[in-house]
Formats: structure tokens, sequence, C-alpha cells
């Protein structure tokens, strides 16, 4: 199947041809032609599939034809003619949005289609001055959206085509009633693609106001990402997780490493330390500005940094190709966040490899994940820092033997995790023009199996912290009564649990 067989126009083929794009993965396969057919979609599929060009494709094609306007409604033929917004693109994160208005700009650029995106943490005349341009496409995040709406800075009346990206996801981080405000403030008749990974009875609620019909796409069973990934665990001693990345990060082979934390603190730290021996790092985080954020991502993308420490909130949804390494500095109390963790890497059909640190107050977390997984990961014995009394359940596990590590046994001591490396860049990393020569993509998936955000507490707080970021006073508070009611006994029980054991 090509992109000429989807009856993709010209400017778009152009377009996908700049990115490298030779054919549709199998969720662009799905979704295009339904969207290009004016249906409702409902699509199960996380990012690293190709989502995002499955919906905007269409939506470039369907308004640079302006196929309403050609069919005789007045309205639509006004919409265009004034570039009032015809397309608007939801998604929870800035970083998400960021990425898909990058993409579109990619897509649209031999088209006559504009595209803006709309987010918090940056500064909002710049965004005005965009909409007072005129923009077709506009990708928002709901709190800074919901600000201008207030503000009636922007009108959604003309909206044609909505998307709902990740929605479980911002229903977790408590935007489902900005969302559902929003909503309210488009057209009745308009065409919706829903994307969510799962399902919970609020998002099925949605799905059965919102969507006529749906064609529902689904993409390939999580499994099948997670076995591509080559997984190992190092049960450690308390306190040695620095020692224990440092050392690993010895390895230059080791080319791009996305490193996890539970918390943000824990995030700046591992930065610092990282640092003292030389090891490019930088973090996202909540507390950070939008701009740092995205300096941060773009460093790490480009190559110039080799480490970016995240927070599970920070990184969601982002894409960054040729991603060697996911390291969890922390365990995640909710399995399927590990799932999506690990799913950073292993993307578009290549392998990856996911590393995980486990203190023993982190071993139940290791269970339960293994028991999501269906499969015990390896455990790396030879380290510098084993944990003492393992358990026993721990010393049935599998053994990854690696001549790797350095520091280990075979290799050298432990002083050797505190060796400084010499190169400030990584250059074992692709120059930037090379990060998008993209091969094997239509064997690309990957469901996502995440239920729960893997915390909507720090989500919340990495939101009401996010620097220069106005939601609404009353936006966080309903945010703040939604996800307490929300969570479950177990996951608050897990959560207690995690917090009074702060290990970084
Ligand atoms: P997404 O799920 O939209 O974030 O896409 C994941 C990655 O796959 C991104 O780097 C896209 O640029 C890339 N991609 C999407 N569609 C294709 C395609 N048809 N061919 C090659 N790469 C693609």
């Amino acid at each position: 199947m090509t992109f000429q067989e989807l009856n993709i126009i010209p400017p778009i083929l152009e377009g996908l041809k700049k990115a490298n794009y030779s054919q549709p993965t199998p969720i662009q396969e799905q979704s295009i032609p339904a969207v290009l057919a004016g249906r409702d979609l409902l699509g199960c599929a996380q990012t690293g599939t190709g989502k995002t060009a499955a919906f905007s494709v269409p939506i470039i094609q369907l308004l640079s034809e302006g196929s309403q306007a050609r069919q005789g409604n007045s309205v639509h033929k006004k919409a265009k003619s004034t570039r009032a917004i015809r397309s608007l693109i939801l998604s929870p994160t800035r970083e998400l949005a960021i990425q898909i208005s990058d993409n579109i700009k990619v897509y649209s650029r031999y088209t006559d289609i504009r595209s803006t995106a709309i987010v918090g943490g940056v500064s909002q005349r710049v965004q005005e001055r965009a909409l007072q341009q005129g923009a077709d496409i506009v990708i928002a995040t709901p709190g800074r959206l919901m600000d201008l709406v207030n503000q009636k800075q922007i009108d959604l009346s003309m909206v044609e085509i909505l998307v709902l990206d990740e929605a479980d996801r911002m229903l977790d981080m408590g935007f489902i009633h900005d969302v559902k405000r929003i909503i309210a403030k488009m057209p009745n008749k308009k065409q919706t693609l829903f994307f969510s990974a799962t399902m919970p009875p609020e998002i099925v609620k949605m799905v059965q106001t919102l969507l006529v019909n749906p064609v529902k796409v689904e993409i390939t069973p999580v499994s099948s990402t997670v076995d591509r990934i080559q997984q190992s665990v190092y049960l450690l001693e308390k306190g040695k997780k620095q020692s224990m990345l440092n050392l690993i990060l010895q390895d230059q082979t080791i080319a791009s490493a996305l490193v996890f934390t539970r918390t943000k603190r824990g995030a700046d730290r591992v930065t610092r330390d990282l640092a003292k021996v030389n090891v490019t790092a930088q973090a996202i985080h909540g507390n950070k500005s939008q701009n740092e954020r995205q300096r941060a991502l773009n460093n790490f993308k480009s190559g110039v940094t080799r480490v970016l420490v995240a927070t599970d909130i920070a990184a969601r949804g982002i894409d960054v190709e040729e991603l060697t390494h996911v390291i969890n500095f922390n365990l995640p109390n909710i399995p399927e966040t590990y799932v999506h963790r690990i799913g950073r890497t292993g993307r578009a059909g290549k392998s990856g490899m996911a590393i995980s640190f486990c203190e023993q107050d982190e071993l139940a977390f290791l269970k339960d994940i293994e028991k999501v997984i269906k499969k015990s990961i390896p455990v790396v014995k030879d380290h510098p820092y084993p944990m003492n009394n393992m358990p026993v359940f721990a010393q049935m596990h599998p053994t990854k033997q690696t001549s790797k590590t350095p520091g280990g046994k075979s290799g050298s001591h432990r002083s050797a995790a505190d060796r400084p490396g010499k190169s400030k860049t990584n250059p074992a990393r692709k120059p930037k023009s090379e990060w998008f020569t993209k091969r094997d993509k239509a064997a690309s998936g990957g469901k996502s199996a995440e239920r729960h955000a893997s915390g909507s507490r720090s989500a919340r707080s990495e939101l009401s912290h996010a620097k220069g970021g106005p939601t609404s006073g009353a936006t966080r508070k309903a945010e703040h009564s939604k996800t307490n009611s929300r969570s479950s006994v177990q996951g608050q029980q897990r959560r207690a649990k995690t917090h009074s054991n702060q290990a970084n």
C-alpha cells in the first residue's frame, strides 16, 4: 500500500516525501480512508504507531480541498475564506501538542494550510498574533485554550474537525471538564476523531455522546512492543542507584538514554549528579518552563545531550527516534506505566533496551510489572551494588549475564563509577539531518495498555506548578476534586506506599 493508493493529494505527498515516509503505517492505512470519507473515528493506538499522520494527513487534505465549502455550505465557505479555525486538535501535554504541530507543518508544507500550537508556559501574545493572522488548524492543550476562549481571543464556532488525542490521559490529568467546555463552543455537527489507549467509563460516555457511527481502529497489542525490547533489572543496595547509573553510562555505546524518575526533585538530582561525572543530561518536568522543556527535548533529539531525565507526565507522548535505552531510575508503582515508559524505545520495529533499578522497597512493584507483562525480567547480577538479603523470588529470577556493565566483577571496580567521561556531546548519535531517515515503519505498532495515569497526583502537581502556564483556579480546583474522586483504593494504597518510600 502506498500513500498514492490512499488518494492523498500531490502537495501532501510531497510533504510526506520530505518527511521520508515511503509507505503508510497500519494505523494510517486504516484511518486515512475513513477520515477522508468524513467518518468519525475511534482509535486505540499510542504515539509511536504513526497516529499523528493518521489523523492529520486526511485533515490537511479535507481542509485544503475545502470539501465542505465545495458542497455549498455557506458557513464553511466563509470559514475557508476568512481562515477561521476549521480543525482543532486537543492534546494532554504541551510537548505532544508541539510535536503534533511540528509534524503537521512538515506534512502541509506544500499546501496553503496554516497551523499553530496553543500551549501554556509560553507567551500568550505570540499565540494571539498567530491566531489573528489566521490558522486553519490549531493544536492545543486544554488549559491555555480555555484561557483564550474565556478571554474571547479564539473562535471555535467554525470547527469542522475535532481531534481528541490521548483522551484517557486528558481524563487522568483532570482536563476533562475543560475539554467538555471547549467542545460546547464548537458546532454540534462536526467530524470527530477520538484517540484513547484505554476506555474507562467516563471515556466510554464521551465516545457515546460525541461520535456518530465511528470507524474503529485498533493497533497491535502492547505485548508485541514489549517483546521487541530487551529488558533487565538491577536489584540494588539502597542508595546506590546514582552510582549504578553513572557506571552504566560509562558504556559509550549507549547513544541516548531516557531516564525516568518518579519525582521532579529526583529528576533534577539525577541530572545534577550526571553532570558531576561529565554525562550531558537535562531534565524535563512540570517545574521547568515550557521553553526549558522544549530546549531540553530538542537538545536530546539532536544529540547535544546524551541523557534526558524525565518524569512520566512530562515524557508522555514524546517520540524520540533512535532512542536506544530507557532507564527506570525508579520503578513505577503502576505496571502499565512501565510498559508505556519502555515503549519509548524499540520504536517502529527497532529493538531497544530497557534497564530498571529496583531497591528492596520496590520489589512489590517489580512483581506487579511482571504480572502485567507476563514474563520475568532478567536480573543483572554482575555489578558492584547487589541488594542485601535478596528475597527468594528475586534469587530465582532468570539472570542476565552482562560483560558490559563497567565495574562488574568481570570489569573494573566500583570506583570506576566516578570516572568522568570525556565528550560533552554525543558522538554516537546521528546528525540531525538523519533523523528523518525512516525505514520499516509499516511494521510499527503498539497499543498502550495504560489504564491509569502513572499517578494522577503527580500529573496534577506538575501541571499546577508549571511555570507561566496559566491554568485557571477553577480549573485547578476541578482537576483536584476530579482526580481525587477517581483514584482507586488500590492505586491510593500503592501511591501512599511509594510516597513514604521516596528513595530518590
Ligand atoms: P507518531 O505515532 O505519530 O508519533 O509517529 C511515530 C514516529 O513514526 C514519528 O517519528 C513519525 O515521524 C514516524 N512516522 C509516522 N508515519 C510514518 C510513515 N508512514 N513512515 C515512516 N515514518 C513514519
